[in-house]
């Protein structure tokens, strides 16, 4: 007698076993033109927004890193917040040890602040890897709020 799927076992809507896809598809968009930076990884879609080359929603700016909106919010409150260089996941930005993940964590708390969604509470996500859901591979906290959030997470 089988038993029913789980909610992670199944594939997400529109999913052909590779979990979500990369928004930026094959090719960076901006790859093909001139571009500004003296630093980071020149395909990196969230490198080029710590560059100022991609435009972004900034929330809030500080010396190593950025908080922008999400532009497909998943929640009334959805910023992203990045360290300006480059690591792949949290884990490689955790390994540096250089009090860089405590800045970010710090910064998504400081966003929750601005946005005023501190008190009623919200959620900090780090996606990682293939089955984490995660897509751009440019470590990144998502700061959720606004809204009840459900557990267990799909
Ligand atoms: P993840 O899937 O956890 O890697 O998160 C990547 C997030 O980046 C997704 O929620 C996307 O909606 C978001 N995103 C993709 N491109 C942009 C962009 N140009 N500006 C802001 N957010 C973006
Ligand atoms: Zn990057």
């Amino acid at each position: 007698m089988g038993t029913a799927a789980q909610p992670w076992e199944t594939e997400p809507p529109g999913g052909q076993g590779q979990g979500r896809q990369s928004p930026l598809g094959n090719k960076a968009p901006w790859a093909s033109r001139d571009s500004n930076y003296d630093c980071g990884v020149p395909e990196c879609l969230f490198c080029g927004i710590a560059a100022g080359d991609v435009p972004a929603t900034k929330v809030l700016d500080s010396e190593r890193t950025i908080a922008f909106r999400d532009i497909s919010p998943q929640a009334p409150v959805h910023v992203l917040v990045i360290p300006k260089s480059h690591y792949p996941n949290v884990g490689t930005l955790a390994a540096a040890g250089d009090g860089l993940l405590d800045e970010v964590v710090a910064q998504a708390h400081k966003v929750a602040v601005a946005e005023g969604i501190e008190d009623r509470g919200y959620r900090v996500v780090f996606n990682t890897g293939r089955e984490g859901g995660q897509t751009v591979a440019h470590v990144h906290a998502h700061v959720l709020g606004g809204r009840p959030m459900a557990w267990p997470p799909g």
